[in-house]
């Protein structure tokens, strides 16, 4: 790998803290770091070198998974960090920085390839893009990148605002856009399977599949982040960036081989064929909820509105369920349900593909079939498992379903930040969010910002511990579906089997 200066902004904050050191700590004790690599660290405190990196060092025995115990690792690992002040408006800051790097630069004889790490409020973004391009930290003779965490925008304006400033001084190519979602080794996993697996291939796309199911549920309220949450909400917080990658990353379909090059353009190709709503439509296919006092795991926990620091008549969404549909060759016809919450019955983050059943006609008096279904498992634990069912030999009539497990665990498996500061280091962009695919979003949630906004969406209130608003559950049962794995009364999924049938016979 080449020499790289990595620079990092917001050097005391909690990302770097919790994130990015023990990320780069695990990519050294992997060897996955250059050869000559150094970190400046920026923040407004003065802090000493020494101070700095034994900052680091605590941080990463509190947040590591692995533990980093050995004292000469550790040692020669923080060796590469040094600190300097920085105000994000100070232009002489950017003048010291510059010196500073070049003259490491120059005595660890390393060419002058800078990464811009900004773990800091996107306030600050377009104000550190233009003084690392007008202090010349940008212009040496190396590489340079920018990498940044959402959220970009506030809105589609917003958003083309952002983007139009960081072009300013960095080019599309060196911008790297982190949506940690992209960065679990499940999601990456999800590209590789259907080029290689012929049976998921064979099996992908609207002829064999009936419905699609994307849940993110948190267990969490709005815990530190009342400020900042209660301006963005579910639609804003999760729906716009995770929720919408992790459509496109299970629907693009891609050569072998295929290029980060390939998966640019075939994220783009699957969000302009997403049909837009407008905002009339809006109700009809979304559903925003808020959570009201409720029981979780046993402990009683208040409503959205008596957190602290939340105004009690706040209109904001902690739930948003929603039905998109592709229009392309591939996916016509198969409705996608995305759904995300806070105070939810259970954490879990999981996409749930429902097949169809092409037993149900010829026999359909067989009300206890299953549909067979294949789930990717994305948090808090990792898998896959296939539901097939099959007919038992001993007993001549029955179907019994079949499962296929497949669950990574343990501390082998790298987390997001890992895969995705690597992936910077190395210059590859296919796991972070292009600017395309982020102004497509936008643009596709823009009319359901302008629905909320003009009160055209009725805000459910749900109990804290649930699933989210019952309104969630009429989304899908509308069509003869029902979410999968809520552990609600078997009478409901009994009641919606019969629609569901006649879902299938109407195709
Ligand atoms: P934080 O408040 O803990 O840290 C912010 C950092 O910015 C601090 O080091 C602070 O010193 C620095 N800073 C603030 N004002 C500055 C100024 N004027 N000049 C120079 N430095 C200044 O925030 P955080 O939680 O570390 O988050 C950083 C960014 O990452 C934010 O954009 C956030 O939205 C995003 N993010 C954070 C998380 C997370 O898990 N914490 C997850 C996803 C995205």
């Amino acid at each position: 790998m080449e020499a790289t200066t990595f620079v990092l902004f917001g050097a005391t904050g909690d990302l770097a803290k919790r994130k990015i050191y023990p990320a780069l700590y695990n990519l050294y004790v992997d060897q996955k770091l250059p050869q000559s690599f150094s970190v400046i660290g920026l923040g407004r405190r003065e802090l000493s070198d020494e101070t700095f990196q034994a900052n680091v060092e605590q941080s990463l025995r509190m947040f590591s998974r692995r533990e980093a115990k050995d004292p000469v690792v550790l040692k020669n690992f923080v060796r590469a960090f040094r600190y300097s002040v920085l105000d994000v408006g100070r232009k002489e800051d950017y003048l010291k920085l510059l010196k500073l790097i070049e003259q490491q630069e120059a005595e660890l004889r390393m060419e002058p390839n800078r990464l811009f790490y900004l773990s800091v409020g996107p306030e600050f973004f377009e104000t550190i893009a233009a003084n690392i391009q007008e202090s010349g930290l940008g212009s040496a003779n190396g590489w340079k990148r920018l990498v940044i965490e959402k959220p970009f925008g506030h809105d589609l304006q917003s958003a083309r605002d952002l983007n139009r400033n960081l072009s300013k001084a960095f080019t599309e190519e060196e911008i790297f856009r982190i949506d940690h979602y992209l960065g679990k080794p499940m999601v990456q996993k999800l590209e590789v399977l259907q080029q290689s697996h012929p049976v998921l291939q064979a099996l992908w796309g609207n002829h064999s599949m009936a419905n699609v199911q994307i849940t993110a549920n948190e267990i969490v309220g709005v815990e530190e982040r009342a400020g900042y949450y209660d301006h963005v909400g579910a639609l804003r917080d999760m729906f716009q960036n995770h929720m919408l990658q992790l459509l496109m990353m299970l629907t693009i379909q891609l050569p072998n081989n295929s290029t980060s090059e390939n998966v640019r353009f075939n994220k783009k190709q699957v969000m302009d064929s997403l049909e837009a709503l407008n905002k009339e439509d809006v109700r009809s296919h979304v559903v925003r909820g808020q959570y009201g006092a409720g029981t979780i795991q046993g402990k009683s926990v208040v409503g959205y509105t008596s957190e602290p620091n939340i105004a009690a008549n706040s209109q904001n969404d902690t739930f948003i369920a929603a039905k998109l549909q592709i229009a392309n060759d591939a996916w016509r016809d198969v409705p996608f349900y995305i759904r995300t919450g806070k105070r939810m019955k259970d954490k879990s983050t999981r996409i749930v593909i429902e097949f169809k059943e092409p037993f149900v006609q010829a026999q359909s008096n067989d009300e206890d079939l299953t549909p067979n279904l294949i789930v990717f498992e994305i948090n808090p634990n990792e898998g896959i498992s296939l539901q097939f069912n099959t007919r038992d030999p001993q007993q001549q009539r029955e179907f019994r379903p079949i499962h296929i497990d497949f669950h990574e665990r343990g501390d082998n498996v790298p987390e997001a930040y890992e895969n995705l500061i690597g992936d910077a280091l190395h210059g590859d962009s296919t796991f972070f969010a292009h600017w395309d695919e982020v102004e497509l979003s936008w643009q596709w949630v823009q009319p359901i910002l302008d629905a909320y906004e003009e009160n055209l969406v009725p805000l459910h209130r749900y109990e804290a511990g649930t699933y989210g608003p019952a309104e969630s559950d009429e989304l899908l049962a509308k069509d003869g579906f029902h979410w999968w794995f809520d552990d609600k009364p078997e009478q409901t999924i009994e009641s919606i089997k019969g629609e569901r049938y006649a879902y299938y016979t109407n195709r």
